[in-house]
């Protein structure tokens, strides 16, 4: 059997990647189309067809209004919960393996890179792995948190009766500024961020690489689509982000 010949920009992108002293991943939705979560911001099917996410999930229905919420939240718990880790987060665990990358700073709520692997993980935007009560702090598995339902489908605290809220940040919302002081330090310290999955428009993540290329590192892009660093990219790959990080994995030494 004949090795496929990988493509120069993958070819390109391993030189990158052995070379490199620090690189950092940062992946968005993109990452996870392949597990079958599909990427809210473009036309999708089945729970996001028929509701507005931007909408529904967002801080002040949660307060005004939580039936709404976790009508539209409760069912999203238990298809994420139920979702497993693909081809590209496997390659990406795989790099921190051997050395190759020293963290993976996610926009993906999904727990996914985790669950293939990876072990230095930034979630910008929360995990569903946990929720917490807002009146005593008390923080709830993804497990649990079914159990804590009441007869309107409000999930009440087992400890105080306070609300529960996912640990995510919902629209309306800030980033968490630890988790987002950590992926900036990690982005002005990398000389490598591999941009996978995300189209980069969405601020304040958009700016992490920005960060990089200010420290005098290189920006390599693995999305489909355009993003507002293609230009500047040392390399871009616009396949499927599976096949393109599996590729890669193929074509380092
Ligand atoms: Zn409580």
């Amino acid at each position: 059997m004949e090795r496929e010949v990988a493509s120069a920009e993958v070819e390109l992108l391993a030189e990158l990647l052995g070379g490199a002293r620090s690189a950092v991943a940062l992946t968005g939705a993109g990452v996870s189309v392949p597990s079958g979560i599909p990427d809210f911001r473009s036309p999708g099917t089945g729970l996001w067809e028929k509701v507005d996410p931007m909408e529904v999930a967002h801080i002040s229905v949660f307060e005004r209004d939580p039936e709404r919420f976790w009508r539209y939240y409760r069912p999203r718990f238990q298809t994420l919960g139920d979702k497993r880790p693909n081809a590209a987060h496997a390659a990406l665990a795989e790099l921190e393996r051997r050395g190759l990358l020293a963290a993976v700073i996610t926009q993906n709520i999904d727990r996914l890179h985790r669950a293939a692997g990876s072990r230095e993980v930034v979630e910008v935007h929360g995990s569903i792995e946990t929720s917490s009560c807002r009146e005593c702090g008390a923080s709830f598995d993804l497990e649990r948190v079914e159990a804590l339902f009441d007869g309107d489908g409000v999930a009440i605290c087992a400890e105080c009766g306070g609300a529960v809220k996912p640990d995510v940040v919902l629209f309306g919302e800030l980033l968490p500024a630890a988790a987002m002081a950590r992926a900036e330090e990690l982005a002005a310290a990398a000389d490598l961020m591999l941009c996978v999955g995300s189209s980069l428009a969405v601020h304040p993540v958009a700016g992490l690489p920005e960060l990089t290329l200010a420290g005098g590192g290189r920006v390599a892009i693995v999305t489909q689509g355009p993003t507002p660093y293609d230009e500047v990219a040392a390399v871009r790959l616009g396949g499927e982000v599976d096949e393109e990080l599996t590729a890669l994995l193929a074509a380092l030494p």
